[in-house]
């Protein structure tokens, strides 16, 4: 890629330039150098992909599951034989380390391989003699065409969260990636070429708001999947919900991780510097809150201390960098803010990683981890998603009081707890009030035959992505009741 390359919209199996004339620049976060450009597509462009998905979707449907698996199985052959290159270009333009870029890879072809057990997935259920002669059975059909809108955090993983399922179980797929970073799905959908998948099949739009109220509004789209901030999630299902379309949202977070005096403290502090630096903080699954319990205060504080310290900030492509950019200057300047409002909200700062760079890379986005103590469970810190590398730390008396503080926010997408204690893990379990649990695990993503299940003001919605959720998402029940009486007995 070149800051003279255009990438381009894929419709009906051919690569499309934008009518619309409309393009943004694609940017190195480390480096602040254009890769490309992307067109943005107005509702011409979607219009056109939604017919076509439209015509596709007439024999894709007819296409025994059998055979639509063997796309994917060629699919995912094809993600493995380009797997280094794929995690290179998801770390030059979002900016992780290449160790995450290839972990989220790694994830996403999973969530193929799963897709692949469709025959077994897609299947209904039966029942001889409900009455008497009478036979009932519940088979699972395909929608039509189904869009996905995906962030820039994850772009090699998150719309394999949709695609394969949404395909394999019968459905024309139309992804539109973040503007930001749209050079991984194109190569998603190169390969998805190469595998000579019928045209139409899967095919993706660029651009922002307009494509999405495009696709969203569009008579001939049956559903939606999104994930991104809860601001826009909240948006997409009010709107998708207003004009009759299936609909799931994945929105933002603010996890808090519990730190339990019992803890391995060594342990501990290393998986939650993982977990609130790792990919910058820019993670859905970032645990941003660590409230110590009791004597745990001071041994967790001081080990994050020094992992907050030690981190090695650099380049996504050098192997020994641990922590990359954040994707824009503006999103930078968003997090930076963030920790002069905590400070001044009387957090204090333990370690201070605004208004550094690195050297080589003076026009990246770089923040270095930032840790902030006694940060108050009803500041702006506490109650904001920041989405950088910033851990506020929050000390407390006992785990009834940890549970009720993380009940007390508005987001729920993972709680995290550490101890060596089963029955604190069991009663966390129980009473924490979000989707996705972590026991002495700081991201707790779920394989991809269990639902990504965030609660409250992180998803809006009932299924979720992955596993049988995805399934159930991407198809419609149909209940069959049969009488066959015999002419020749003349019984009914
Ligand atoms: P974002 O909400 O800015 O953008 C997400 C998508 O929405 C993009 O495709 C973008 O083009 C589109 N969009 C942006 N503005 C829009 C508008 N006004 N109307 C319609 N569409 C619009 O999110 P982001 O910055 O790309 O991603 C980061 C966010 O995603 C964080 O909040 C993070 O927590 C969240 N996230 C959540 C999960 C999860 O599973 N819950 C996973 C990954 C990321």
């Amino acid at each position: 890629m070149s800051s003279t390359t255009e990438l381009k919209h894929f419709i009906g199996g051919t690569w499309d330039s934008s009518q619309a004339g409309e393009t943004l620049r694609v940017i190195n976060p480390a480096t602040g150098n254009a890769m490309s450009t992307v067109p943005m597509a107005s509702s011409v462009e979607v219009d056109l992909a939604v017919r076509k998905g439209l015509d596709a979707f007439q024999e894709w449907r007819r296409t025994p599951v059998t055979e639509r698996m063997q796309y994917l199985f060629i699919f995912r052959e094809l993600l493995e034989e380009n797997f280094e290159e794929i995690a290179r270009t998801i770390t030059r333009e979002c900016g992780k380390t290449i160790v995450e870029s290839r972990g989220e890879l790694r994830r996403g072809i999973e969530n193929v391989e799963v897709a692949c057990g469709m025959p077994s997935l897609i299947q209904g259920y039966n029942n001889e003699d409900v009455a008497s002669g009478i036979d009932e059975h519940m088979i699972r059909q395909p929608l039509g065409v189904v869009a996905a809108i995906t962030p820039f955090n994850f772009p090699g993983m998150i719309p394999l969260w949709f695609l394969p399922y949404a395909i394999a179980a019968g459905n024309c797929f139309i992804l539109k990636p973040s503007e930001k970073v749209p050079q991984t799905s194109t190569w998603l959908m190169q390969l998805l070429e190469v595998a000579a998948l019928p045209r139409g099949v899967v095919q993706m739009v660029h651009g922002g708001k307009e494509a999405v109220d495009a696709l969203i509004e569009h008579p001939g789209t049956r559903a939606v999947s999104f994930v991104g901030s809860t601001r826009i999630a909240r948006y997409v299902y009010a709107k998708a919900a207003k004009h009759g379309k299936r609909v799931q949202c994945q929105g933002g977070a603010n996890n808090v991780a519990v730190i339990l005096e019992d803890a391995e403290m060594e342990m501990t502090s290393e998986i939650l510097a993982d977990s609130a630096f790792g990919c910058a903080g820019q993670r859905c699954l970032a645990n941003s809150l660590a409230v110590t319990v009791g004597g745990a205060r001071d041994p967790f504080t001081e080990a994050m201390a020094e992992a907050s310290r030690t981190r090695k900030v650099g380049h996504g492509l050098k192997e020994d960098s641990e922590m990359g950019p954040v994707i824009t200057p503006e999103s930078q300047a968003m997090i930076e803010k963030m920790v002069g409002v905590s400070e001044k909200e009387g957090a204090r700062i333990l370690v201070d990683g605004r208004g550094k760079t690195v050297d080589g890379f003076r026009n990246g986005n770089w923040v270095f981890p930032t840790l902030m103590d006694h940060v108050d469970p009803d500041s702006t810190l506490a109650k904001t998603e920041v989405f950088g590398p910033v851990l506020g730390l929050i000390h407390t008396a006992d785990l009834d009081h940890a549970i009720a503080l993380i009940n007390s926010g508005t987001y729920g997408n993972m709680a995290c707890l550490f101890t060596r204690s089963g029955a604190a893990a069991r009663q966390f379990r129980y009473e924490a009030n979000a989707g996705n649990i972590g026991i002495n695990l700081g991201v707790a993503a779920p394989m991809p035959f269990y639902p990504f299940s965030g609660w409250k003001d992180s998803f809006f919605g009932s299924l979720h992505a992955q596993g049988k959720h995805g399934v159930e998402f991407y198809t419609q029940t149909k209940v069959v009741i049969e009488r066959w009486p015999s002419i020749w007995s003349r019984k009914f």
